[in-house]
């Protein structure tokens, strides 16, 4: 089993744990290295760290930021970044509010669909209105039994064009990518194979990713087909970007995720944690990764 997961979401944007309860799962389950990866913020870092060094495992600071590609919504993973970084920490708080403020939005239409307690209901499981996600309206829309599944949440109300969607104004790939970099951290475009798009229009994605100063592409993820993780792989190797890997574990919201569980990164890859700096052999080894000072 991967013991490095560079993927993983807490109670700081949609995962179900605190980041205390995420990263001794993540120890118990065999992981020596864990990046958390919450939407738009870096609130958990601080706590997860804390946990990370009583468990005797290396948490890696990361985030996964909302970018704009045209009209495309595509998600832009930040690792080892310096989370105090003016600049990140910048535009994370104007992401923060756009989600807020999306939050409402996204209340008032299924409201005027006729539901009731909306807002107050996935601001309670939320808890904070900046970390409001569609995955919490799909939980609450199961929960109320106004869908029989999440996924029908999606499917019926919450998906692009449906009715209670509020298309979003999130930061460009380039800006993105810029804060990332400022703040000292490798951009990884996050499951390249998970968005609606061509794989011409893929590839053209990831060249303004690229021609942005984007590092690295996710290549491993748990949710991924083997021939388009062999296909990522590839295209990597020929770009010259490092390749990452991760669960993209939420906990409750996708119970079929488990830490540390995802395929393994094809032979020829540039792991991305050589980017900043860890044992070449890190991951074949399946060695614990260095504390980082
Ligand atoms: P947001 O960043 O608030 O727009 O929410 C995006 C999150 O919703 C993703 O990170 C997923 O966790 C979740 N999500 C997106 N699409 C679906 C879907 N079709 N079914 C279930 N969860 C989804
Ligand atoms: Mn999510
Ligand atoms: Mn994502
Ligand atoms: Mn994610």
């Amino acid at each position: 089993m991967p013991a490095i997961d560079l993927h993983s979401h807490s109670r700081y944007s949609d995962g179900s744990l605190s980041p205390t309860e995420l990263v001794a799962l993540a120890a118990k389950a065999g992981v020596k290295a864990l990046a958390l990866t919450d939407h738009d913020s870096v609130s958990g870092v601080p706590e997860a760290q804390e946990a990370a060094l009583e468990h005797g495992i290396t948490l890696i600071p990361g985030v996964e930021i909302s970018a704009s590609w045209g009209v495309h919504n595509v998600h832009i993973i930040g690792l080892q970044v310096d989370i105090h970084h003016p600049v990140l920490v910048a535009g994370l708080a104007q992401q923060a509010g756009a989600r807020a403020r999306r939050a409402i939005a996204i209340a008032e239409r299924l409201e005027a669909l006729g539901m009731t307690g909306v807002y107050e209901g996935v601001l309670a499981l939320a808890r904070d209105p900046e970390s409001i996600s569609r995955t919490h309206f799909g939980q609450w829309l199961y929960t109320n039994g106004h869908v029989t599944t999440v996924q029908q949440g999606f499917d019926r109300y919450l998906g692009p064009r449906k009715p209670a969607s509020v298309p979003m104004p999130w930061a460009s790939l380039e800006d993105t990518v810029s804060w990332i970099l400022q703040a000292g951290g490798v951009p990884v475009l996050a499951h390249p194979g998970r968005y609606p798009l061509s794989r011409t229009k893929m590839r053209e994605m990831m060249t303004a990713f690229q021609d942005a100063g984007g590092l690295a592409i996710e290549v491993a993820t748990a949710t991924e087909k083997p021939d388009m993780v062999q296909y990522l792989a590839q295209l990597a190797q020929q770009r010259g970007l490092a390749a990452s890997q991760g669960s993209d574990y939420h906990g409750k919201p996708a119970p079929w995720i488990a830490l540390g569980r995802f395929p393994k990164l094809p032979k020829g890859c540039e792991p991305v944690w050589q980017r900043w700096g860890w044992a070449a052999d890190a991951f074949s080894s399946e060695q614990a990764a260095p504390q980082l000072v």
